[in-house]
């Protein structure tokens, strides 16, 4: 089995999608081993997202990123990471598919509702961020 992290961003949770999203990922077989709600301070967005630290758009992300209340999720399935970013969609909603949460809901490449990590190394790192071991139901 493997783990993904999921975030709802703050534009998803502003616009009332969170049952929306997780409906979604529990239509596909996935179990959500994990669930809380926060909001990031700047820094800790900052912290977050340091790989994209060079970024043009770091600073508006971070910014956008401790606006308000995010979900944070351990998705858990066979292939979780991979289905989660085909659930999620392309990071650009123009070019998102058809029925991906990004295409149908994201109107903006930064406020795109949703968070996936991409690789095995980068889910683990991202689970420990929000998460310790007891607060992941196995
Ligand atoms: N982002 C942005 N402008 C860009 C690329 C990315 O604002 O040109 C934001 C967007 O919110 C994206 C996040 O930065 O989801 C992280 O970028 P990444 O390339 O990791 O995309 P993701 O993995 O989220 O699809
Ligand atoms: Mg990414």
């Amino acid at each position: 089995m493997e783990r993904t992290l999921s975030i709802i961003k703050p534009d998803g949770v502003k616009r009332g999608l969170i049952g929306e999203v997780v409906k979604r990922f529990e239509a596909a077989g996935i179990k959500i081993a994990a669930m809380k709600m926060l909001h990031l301070s700047k820094e800790q967005a900052r912290a977050f997202y340091a790989v994209h630290k060079e970024r043009p758009f770091y600073e508006s992300l971070t910014d956008f990123m401790s606006s308000g209340p995010i979900v944070v999720m351990v998705l858990e399935a066979e292939n979780v990471i991979r289905k989660n970013r085909d659930l999620m969609g392309a990071t650009n909603y123009k070019d998102a598919a058809p029925g991906t949460i990004r295409r149908d809901f994201a109107s903006d490449i930064e406020k795109n509702v949703v968070h996936g990590s991409d690789a095995p190394e980068t889910a683990s790192t991202e689970i420990a961020f929000f998460f310790n071991s007891l607060e992941i139901c196995g």
